[in-house]
């Protein structure tokens, strides 16, 4: 039998391997996450907006204790897979002379440029899950999450060590920075907890509350989620709401604004992992062309993407809104064109596009 300390040592490397790709792992143990209250207070006040899977009884019950999601859980692997970095990616822009002129460049969150994350993540937990198996030569009861269940998975991460969450609500690494997805395992074996984080390292900086364009950071270390860009073009299954659309800019798909301007990414590795590689033609897409995706085109481009959450009718509608903020004359053939598009929410944000481009250009 394995002694206890060196079983971790052993899954520890085995997740941060290049077989795996994460570049943080930890342990916590299964009690209440200690910021519970906080995430309760924000459901109060309604600022999950419509997400309201968030604020279920079950899910309720089951974020207040993980033993209730596993009896058997003993502890939990928290771990950190990195994807891209945003602001090291130049825009692909064509050669003047060769359409350029006609190029309205969009933006898309960095975590989605390529294979979505819930089909690259549980394939690595289930392999990791076997070699702990294989390690302890018994089945292990085990239970995999990343970003879907009913877990504080930023509070668990701080308290197995991997890092701080800041202004920004993101989990950040000292070394590392926030650029990577956080994953874990709810295991039914004893391994012994790291040390929690216990620094708040974001001290008087306030970029990531001053850039936000849609002022949805609060004091409270939350965000109003209705006003998030991420919630308003990936989540929002309705129309955007009129007085919010100018801010949202030319992203079509997320947004990484917050991120972008935290000093501690400064660290973060350029690269992400493999299995997250950006995809030709995603980070940054050529809007006028986008607007012609018919059904068929967008699940071919975006087939196993993240992308695929908005389905095409919220992928255009994001597109036609930030055509209408690009105020680019050249778009205005395309939009037209939408406005016979077969979703009525897209052809009413072609409408707002068009009269924005008017407005603009007079
Ligand atoms: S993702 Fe964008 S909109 Fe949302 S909090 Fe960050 S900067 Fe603000
Ligand atoms: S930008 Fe500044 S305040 Fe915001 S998360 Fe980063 S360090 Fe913290």
């Amino acid at each position: 039998m394995i002694a206890p300390k060196e079983l971790k040592e052993r899954i520890i490397r085995e997740a941060t391997s290049s077989r795996l790709g994460f570049i943080l792992a930890g342990v916590t143990t299964p009690d209440p996450p200690p910021h519970l209250s906080a995430f309760e207070n924000w459901l109060s006040q309604e600022r999950h907006a419509s997400m309201d899977y968030l604020a279920d009884d079950r899910s309720r019950t089951r974020r207040a204790d993980p033993r209730l999601i596993l009896p058997e859980c003993k502890s939990i692997l928290v771990l950190a897979l990195p994807y891209s970095a945003p602001s090291l990616i130049q825009a692909p822009l064509p050669k003047l002379g060769e359409g350029r002129e006609a190029w309205v460049r969009g933006n898309i969150a960095a975590y989605a440029w390529g294979t979505d994350y819930h089909i690259v993540i549980p394939e690595k937990l289930r392999a990791l899950v076997k070699f702990i198996e294989q390690q302890v030569g018994h089945p292990v009861p085990n239970r995999g999450y990343t970003d879907t269940g009913p877990i504080l998975e930023r509070d668990l991460a701080q308290r197995a060590g991997l890092g701080w969450v800041g202004k920004n609500t993101c989990l950040i690494n000292p070394k590392l920075g926030s650029y990577f997805l956080l994953a874990e395992i709810l295991l039914g074996i004893e391994l012994e907890p790291d040390p929690p984080f216990t620094t708040d390292q974001c001290g008087i900086c306030r970029r990531c509350i001053e850039a936000c364009p849609t002022e949805c950071i609060l004091e409270d270390r939350t965000l109003d989620a209705g006003r998030c860009i991420s919630y308003l073009t990936i989540e929002l299954k309705e129309d955007i709401p009129v007085e919010l659309r100018s801010s949202i800019g030319n992203w079509v798909f997320g947004c990484d604004v917050c991120q972008m301007v935290c000093p501690w990414n400064r660290f973060a590795a350029p690269d992400g992992d493999s299995s997250l590689k950006a995809r030709e033609g995603v980070p940054h897409p050529q809007l006028i062309q986008e607007l012609g995706l018919t059904p068929e085109k967008f699940n071919e481009k975006f087939k196993d993407s993240p992308i695929q959450r908005a389905k095409r009718r919220g992928y255009l509608r994001n597109v036609a809104v930030a055509l209408g903020n690009s105020a680019r004359t050249e778009a205005i053939p395309a939009l037209k064109k939408t406005l016979e598009d077969k979703e009525p929410m897209v052809q009413k944000h072609a409408a707002w596009a068009l009269q924005q481009i008017e407005k603009k250009s007079k």
